[in-house]
């Protein structure tokens, strides 16, 4: 099973891909947190990142391309992956597709999650207060808001018209989406 798992920050994507790797036996790669290694082990990727992820913005799409070009060769992703915050703009999505074409990898689904935007803007400031994370402010959480949906909800365009994307409600108990989530992939 290869995965994509999208949505705005905030509604719980982290979360329900733990649960998706575990049920469909697969990897789980979040472009964030192999970003945040990057930088808290100041390599030349992290220090590179650093500004565009403190200010909510993205990392340049050639850096993530390179980044995720090179995981994707790796052994552990032989027999399947969920990619967490990756694709996020439309060149990094037709990046994938030559990518896994190259590999012959094929994708079997992008999952779209949606949810009230203030509501999430709720969840992630209540977040920041215990995540240390020093993008979880509300200024930069504003910010990565508004960049999802200008930068990234084009991709929900980009993966109907391939006929991956899965449409679904990402509130509600957490089990429960995880359900609604593999009853939308059978
Ligand atoms: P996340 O943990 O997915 O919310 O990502 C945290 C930050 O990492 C984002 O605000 C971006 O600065 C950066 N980032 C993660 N994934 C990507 C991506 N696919 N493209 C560009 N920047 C990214």
């Amino acid at each position: 099973m290869r995965l994509i798992l999208m949505g705005p920050p905030g509604v719980g994507k982290g979360t329900q891909a733990n649960n998706l790797k575990i049920h469909y036996n697969i990897i789980h790669l979040s472009t964030g947190d192999i970003l945040r290694a990057e930088l808290s082990a100041k390599t030349e990727l992290g220090n590179r990142a650093k500004k565009y992820m403190d200010a909510g913005e993205l990392v340049p799409d050639e850096l993530l391309l390179s980044m995720m070009e090179n995981r994707l060769q790796q052994d552990d992703c032989s027999d399947g992956y969920l990619l967490d915050g990756f694709p996020r703009t439309i060149p990094q999505a037709e990046g994938l597709t030559r990518i896994m074409k190259k590999l012959g990898h094929k994708m079997d689904a992008a999952v779209s999650l949606f949810a009230d935007e203030d509501e999430l803007i709720t969840r992630l400031v209540l977040r920041g207060k215990t995540s240390g994370r020093s993008d979880d402010t509300e200024e930069v959480i504003k910010q990565r808001q508004k960049i999802y949906w200008k930068a990234t909800a084009p991709l929900l365009d980009y993966y109907k018209e391939t006929k991956l994307l899965k449409e679904v409600d990402g509130l509600g108990d957490i089990d429960e989406i995880t359900q609604r989530i593999i009853g939308a992939l059978s």
